[in-house]
């Protein structure tokens, strides 16, 4: 088996292959709705909402775009801050969903801070949580307080895609309105399901568009346990059983992700590697490539040990590498990708 070191999709979590062998269910019958119904719970804790959760089934991506459409009309004034290549498609979303945009740019690694976002006359703000593009993590509660500072009618949507399960996250608590995650990340299951979080304040302010992406369809439905299309409930079948594998020791949990990263952040440094962003995400490690070494050569190195890794993207592309231990791996298996990254650079680097 190689190693899957892509900040997604990750290597599964053994619950979700074990849940992914399971017949077929059909979708409209009681095992499947009790399972749906079970699911929406666990992901409700997991990303710490009284409000409700809807699980889509598609991308991420799918998830941020349904959360621009249901939660603002066109011509709506919203601020997106850009600090990577998804906060970036926050911003693209937002255009193409009739918004009337403002973009702030930051260069890639760095975050927006509290008073960049403090600006009067916005319906909306859209965040990225864990900007898995840079390895960079925005403090969501700092700058939600600073917007709501200024809005006190303003609604803030974040991107919690590699926030969920690698980092605290709770909607309410963070002054956060919607939040947008997905399945091939912290939840160490395949792509395909995207989810929704809508705390109360969203629930209450939703304005549904779209047919596929039309939420109060689905909140509907899924209040029933059912969805208003064909769901891949396998998928929440995989889902469900690895939180509730998680959630009962989310604390130990979020601690081994730190330290997994943060090791391969003292591997990166200890090579000369110079990290990537100012205030690091436990989701990935993003390192500079040293001078004059291609991302090939690293990609390569990599190769030759059985490992996946992901290089930049935007302005970032053919400048940096990224290694992530988000998927299942304990920590004796994180101190053995740590050596192979150590040893992958004694090709790259024959001197150090
Ligand atoms: C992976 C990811 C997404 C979603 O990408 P999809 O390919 O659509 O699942 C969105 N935001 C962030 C920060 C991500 O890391």
């Amino acid at each position: 088996m190689d190693w899957l070191l892509t900040p997604g999709p990750v290597r599964l979590h053994p619950k979700a292959l074990e849940a992914l062998a399971r017949p077929q269910l059909h979708h409209r019958t009681e095992p499947a709705r009790a399972l749906f119904l079970r699911a929406r719970t666990l992901l409700k804790e997991a990303f710490g909402t009284q409000g409700e959760v809807l699980i889509l089934t598609g991308s991420g991506t799918l998830a941020m775009e349904a959360l621009v459409k249901n939660l603002f009309a066109p011509g709506e004034r919203v601020l997106v801050p850009v600090y990577g290549k998804f906060s970036e498609r926050f911003y693209e979303i937002a255009l193409e969903a009739g918004l009337d945009v403002h973009r702030l740019d930051f260069p890639y690694g760095r975050v927006p801070g509290p008073e960049d976002v403090a600006r009067k006359g916005y319906r909306g703000l859209l965040l990225v949580h864990s900007e898995t593009s840079t390895g960079a993590l925005a403090d969501l509660p700092a700058l939600a307080r600073a917007f709501k500072a200024e809005n006190p009618e303003g609604l803030v949507g974040a991107d919690m895609v590699t926030s969920l399960l690698l980092k605290e996250v709770a909607l309410e608590a963070f002054g956060v309105d919607a939040a947008a995650s997905g399945s091939q990340k912290g939840l160490m299951c395949p792509p395909g399901l995207g989810f929704v979080a809508l705390a109360p304040r969203a629930l209450a302010a939703l304005r549904p568009r779209g047919y596929y992406l039309d939420l109060s369809r689905e909140l509907r439905a899924q209040r029933e346990g059912e969805s208003a299309w064909t769901p891949a409930i396998n998928l929440v079948g995989a889902v469900a059983a690895v939180l509730e594998e998680v959630l009962p020791r989310l604390e130990a949990h979020l601690e081994l992700k730190a330290w997994q990263n943060e090791l391969l952040y003292g591997v990166g440094e200890a090579l000369g590697l110079r990290p990537v962003p100012e205030v690091r995400s436990p989701a990935v490690a993003a390192f500079y490539l040293p001078e004059g070494v291609a991302y090939g050569a690293v990609k390569e190195a990599f190769a030759r040990r059985k490992a996946v890794i992901a290089g930049g993207q935007g302005p970032l592309k053919g400048r940096i590498f990224r290694l992530s231990l988000m998927g299942h791996y304990d920590r004796y298996e994180a101190l053995g990708v740590a050596a192979l990254f150590r040893e992958a650079f004694s090709d790259i680097l024959p001197a150090s």
